[in-house]
């Protein structure tokens, strides 16, 4: 016999027992994405691999050893399976002139690829939800990304998650800041991991955000950013702390958060729980006016954030929010040819009322197709035999309750199946 062919590693199957929590997660958001004005944009999956290196930056853990790339066999061009979104979507604003018309408020969700190693809340193929806001320049609009993920977590049933803000202030506080940081980390060369000393010139600002935590204590006496920020960017952080202190959204400074990308300035934020173990971060996201100009645009602001998927649901897990499982409201057994003709009929003029319904397919006796019904989960199964097919009526049995069987007219039938 052949060997099973496995899923790859960290790419899981979404199975159909775990299907309606992903749809009721997928139709919250639509709907509330909707509510807030943002407009779905489909990307493909695969891009130039320029684009990921341009904008995520060179030196980062996505693009030196996160991307699955690959030659193109057939052109010899270098693609990659999409990391994120965030570049994939302002290309494709770019390419569409989108910011033509006036600013756009946007919305994507779909698989991400990384190449990292799998464990509880890490995936190699995960999803995200993401808003992208472009062309607005304030704090507001930055406050409004963060009160909609508020929003959003009190739609799920999400309770234990805290938000954290920071800053990244501008190009030129972040020069300052630079050059600080590297005489500080000379100063502790040897206590630099490897990671890190080769960082320390092209990106020191990522050392901050290691994952190692024997770095922990030289991270935490590293100059802080604050200190070094511009007049704008202080002013811009200020008014978005007035805006979510007014809308009653809690928040604490973390003047660490310097987020795994490079496109970041300003504003970043991160949604964190206690929940999920190492895996805390649902959602990230922030400021990043550089990123239409570095990809080949003109110059234009922009704000967004993405959620992994993936640890959400598995947080509302965690928060005992139990989406119940969809079941058909009817599942119709028969037996002979003119039941069968029945059969068919009534599926049809169930389902034209709006009701689910199974036509048993496959055959066998009455007590063998009655299993079946049980087994669906259906509400209720309707019985249609010689009897039924005579009469030009169907039986109708409730299956999750203990009530009488009634024999009805079709015009009936879909009034007692009503949902209530
Ligand atoms: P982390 O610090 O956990 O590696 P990140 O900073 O790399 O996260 P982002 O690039 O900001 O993550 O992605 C936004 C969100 O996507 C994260 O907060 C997380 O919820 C989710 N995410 C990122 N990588 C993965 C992954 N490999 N598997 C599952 N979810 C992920
Ligand atoms: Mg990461």
């Amino acid at each position: 016999m052949p060997r099973i062919i496995q899923a790859i590693r960290g790419m899981n199957d979404i199975l159909p027992d775990q299907i309606d929590l992903w749809e009721f997660f997928e139709q919250t958001v639509r709907d509330w994405m909707a509510g807030y004005g943002y407009r779905n944009i489909r990307m493909p999956i695969l891009e130039q691999t320029d684009l990921f290196v341009r904008s995520i930056g060179a030196v980062t853990d996505i693009v030196e050893k996160e991307m699955y790339s690959f030659l193109d066999n057939l052109n010899g061009d270098s693609l990659t399976l999409r990391p994120e979104g965030t570049a994939s979507c302002v290309r494709a604003v770019l390419e569409h002139n989108l910011l033509y018309t006036g600013p756009q408020r946007l919305y994507y969700s779909g698989p991400m690829f990384r190449h990292e190693r799998p464990q509880k809340g890490r995936y190699r193929q995960f999803h995200q939800v993401g808003a992208e806001a472009l062309g607005y320049a304030g704090p507001d609009i930055d406050a409004e990304l963060i009160a909609m993920c508020a929003e959003l977590w009190r739609k799920l049933g999400i309770s234990d998650v805290r938000l954290e803000i920071g800053t990244l202030g501008s190009t030129e506080s972040r020069a300052l800041h630079r050059a600080r940081l590297i005489r500080y980390l000379e100063r502790h060369l040897g206590k630099l991991d490897e990671d890190a000393r080769r960082r320390l010139h092209s990106n020191p600002l990522r050392i901050l955000d290691s994952k190692n935590s024997e770095m922990r204590e030289i991270i935490d006496g590293a100059p802080q950013l604050l200190d070094d920020l511009d007049e704008d960017s202080l002013a811009h952080f200020e008014e978005l702390q007035r805006i979510l202190r007014n809308q009653g959204l809690d928040f604490e400074i973390n003047p660490r958060l310097v987020r795994g990308l490079d496109y970041y300035n300003r504003t970043v934020f991160e949604w964190i729980t206690g929940k999920l173990g190492a895996q805390g971060t649902i959602c990230a996201g922030g400021r990043y006016d550089g990123l239409v100009e570095q990809i080949g645009g003109k110059a234009a602001s922009a704000c967004g954030f993405a959620m992994g998927v993936e640890r959400v649901l598995a947080l509302m897990i965690e928060c005992g929010n139990d989406i119940p499982r969809a079941v058909p409201d009817a599942y119709v057994i028969h037996q002979g040819e003119a039941a069968d003709g029945l059969a068919w009929k009534t599926v049809r003029h169930l389902r034209d009322r709006g009701l689910n319904a199974i036509l048993h397919c496959g055959g066998g006796n009455f007590k063998a197709q009655m299993k079946k019904a049980d087994a669906s989960g259906a509400r209720f199964a309707v019985i249609i035999g010689d009897d039924e097919a005579q009469a030009g009526e169907i039986s109708i049995k409730p299956l999750r309750e203990a009530a009488e069987q009634v024999r009805v007219g079709l015009a009936e039938a879909a009034i007692l199946l009503k949902r209530t």
